[in-house]
């Protein structure tokens, strides 16, 4: 089997360049055709000698997948299903959401999930690998949007921070001048709080922040889900008070709202109190009903009252609109493997 090249930096090309004898110059050369014009051939890299590319060929290839299906919702937004590592049995999700000043792509860390929360489709399925860099990449650069892409949210199946050395690379890949030159601030990562990832993370990257909080009492958040065991999320919030979130960088929290379990005015009392003393925000998130999972949404006049609640004890919170429900695209939906079908 070749290997990949994309999610490789410059200085990883001139060194592989140069062992198939070209210049080492020919490493920054392949950057620009891997990230800045998405070239999926490596024949196509007509700066660099035929013999050149011949030599390169016989060891590596560009890795880009292609996606094997897409879903289009009514609201515009795109679901599509790549393969990992080839295997279209084992796919991965990637979902394109259409806004009017944005496009932005929520992107599949893992195939699967190791973190079990209960309310999850990707979490019901267990853990089928981690994600190369290439295949992060591969949401970006294999789909229709891919010239037109302004943001990206690393919230789809998997936990990234889980995957850190590859979420890492496709970041760095994304932000790089020699990449796709994006902000930092136009990245954001979501994680459950795998805490020792999660300080590297707030030390290696300068992207935002979200948090899956769902409810702020130990015992009742152990219910849904398992990570409160070993990383509590009173633990989490300690380590994020230790960083600044007052200038660029932004932290958030969601918080979907299940009737009677998380959406009572002492819920929003508790959650108040835990995120006291750090410039935030709160995405309030319907939930989706999932099979064999009892609990319903929380009614619309609750979401309202609960936002309300928090924002009357000076915490910016909102309810954040549904996407591409019609296609299980939306949070908490996607499960890869044509499950959702
Ligand atoms: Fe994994 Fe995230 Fe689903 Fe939890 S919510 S099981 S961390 S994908």
């Amino acid at each position: 089997m070749k290997e990949r090249l994309l999610g490789k930096t410059p200085e990883e090309l001139s060194i592989l360049a140069q062992t198939a004898s070209l210049p080492a110059f020919t490493g920054k050369q392949m950057a620009k055709w891997l990230y800045q014009k998405r070239e999926r051939d490596l024949d196509s890299m007509t700066d660099i000698s035929k013999a050149g590319r011949e030599r390169l060929s016989e060891k590596y290839e560009v890795g880009q997948a292609r996606p094997v299906d897409v879903a289009i919702s009514s609201d515009g937004t795109k679901k599509y299903l790549f393969p990992v590592d080839g295997d279209s049995s084992n796919a991965v999700e990637a979902v394109m959401i259409p806004e009017a000043d944005r496009k932005t792509l929520c992107v599949s860390s893992q195939a699967g999930c190791k973190m079990g929360c209960r309310f999850c489709m990707t979490g019901r399925q267990g853990f089928h690998g981690n994600l190369s860099s290439a295949d992060i990449l591969s949401q970006f650069f294999a789909i229709d949007e891919a010239g037109e892409l302004t943001n990206a949210v690393f919230m789809g199946m998997g936990e990234p921070l889980d995957n850190w050395e590859n979420v890492k690379r496709a970041i760095e890949v994304l932000t790089a001048p020699w990449g796709l030159g994006w902000s930092p601030k136009r990245v954001t990562l979501s994680t459950i709080g795998v805490l020792p990832k999660l300080r590297q993370y707030l030390d290696e990257s300068k992207c935002h922040l979200a948090v899956s909080l769902h409810n702020p009492f130990p015992e009742e958040r152990l219910e849904f889900m398992p990570v409160e065991k070993n990383w509590p999320i009173k633990d989490v919030v300690a380590l994020l008070k230790q960083y600044d979130f007052s200038g660029q960088r932004r932290v958030s929290f969601e918080y979907t709202l299940f009737e009677g379990w998380n959406d009572s005015p002492r819920h929003a009392d508790a959650l108040l109190s835990l995120l006291r003393g750090l410039e935030c925000r709160v995405n309030l998130i319907r939930f989706h009903r999932i099979p064999d999972f009892s609990y319903s949404p929380a009614a619309e006049g609750k979401m309202e009252l609960f936002r309300d609640r928090l924002s009357s004890g000076g915490l910016t919170s909102t309810i954040r609109a549904s996407r591409g429900e019609d296609i299980f695209a939306a949070c908490g939906l996607l499960a890869g493997k044509n499950k959702s079908r």
